[in-house]
């Protein structure tokens, strides 16, 4: 596939006048959460220290984002009696990290969710912080029960890598309601764009930072969350 066929999709007209409003925007503002945030902000934060703290910070985000999943029943037996259990159908849940700044938040999901499946969707963002997709490794969309998809990036800066990975679920056959957006830090940026393409989308993040600077990256932000994650800072 040549470049300009990789290069981020614009599949979903954007509805006009919509933006951060139209999301269903949840900030996890938990006292732990923001500590943890903090952490991955400061500059003094080893590799080992970021990547391992992105991963308590991730348990937390899966947390929240869970709050709304269906229940189901099952029948079992305590050493004591038999009962039918709340529990969930981790068979209907999919988490998507995108490549890759999104893995250690995909471990920490799959920690929670261990039989959800992961599907890998890779955008690096070139010189005009355009998204240009280099892998999409997905399971194929069950038709008989909708999955719920959790997209983690821990950085939704431009919003447009994100909406890419959006573009490219719902053209595989997942349903937008599904899909739950999960980001450490956002850029208003981002979040209109989200808002202007997808509204109704459920995006969970830890904090919305002011703006982008002119390299698209969050300010004040925490760096390349990529970099920083697997010691390539240069
Ligand atoms: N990606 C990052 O890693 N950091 C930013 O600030 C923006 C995008």
């Amino acid at each position: 596939m040549n470049s300009e066929a990789r290069r981020g999709s614009e599949g979903h007209e954007a509805a006009a006048g919509t933006g951060r409003d139209s999301l269903r925007l949840e900030v996890v503002d938990h006292p732990l959460a923001q500590h943890k945030l903090t952490c991955l902000r400061d500059r003094d934060t080893s590799v080992a220290q970021f990547r391992s703290t992105v991963r308590e910070l991730g348990r937390l985000m899966a947390f929240a984002a869970t709050a709304d999943l269906p229940r189901i029943t099952r029948a079992i037996d305590t050493p004591m009696a038999s009962m039918d259990a709340p529990a969930i159908d981790e068979a209907r849940l999919m988490i998507v990290p995108v490549l890759r700044a999104g893995l250690p938040l995909a471990e920490a999901f799959s920690e929670m969710m261990p039989s959800a499946s992961i599907g890998h969707v890779g955008v690096y963002r070139d010189a005009q912080a355009r998204p240009v997709e280099y892998l999409v490794k997905l399971p194929t969309a069950r038709t008989d029960a909708p999955t719920r998809c959790f997209v983690v990036d821990p950085m939704l800066a431009t919003g447009r890598s994100a909406a890419h990975v959006l573009d490219v679920l719902i053209a595989r056959g997942y349903a937008l309601e599904e899909i739950r957006m999960v980001s450490l830090l956002a850029a208003p940026e981002g979040l209109d764009l989200l808002g202007r393409r997808f509204p109704g989308l459920s995006v969970h993040v830890t904090a919305i930072d002011s703006r982008l600077d002119e390299n698209a990256y969050i300010v004040p932000g925490l760096g390349d969350a990529g970099d920083r994650m697997f010691g390539t800072e240069h």
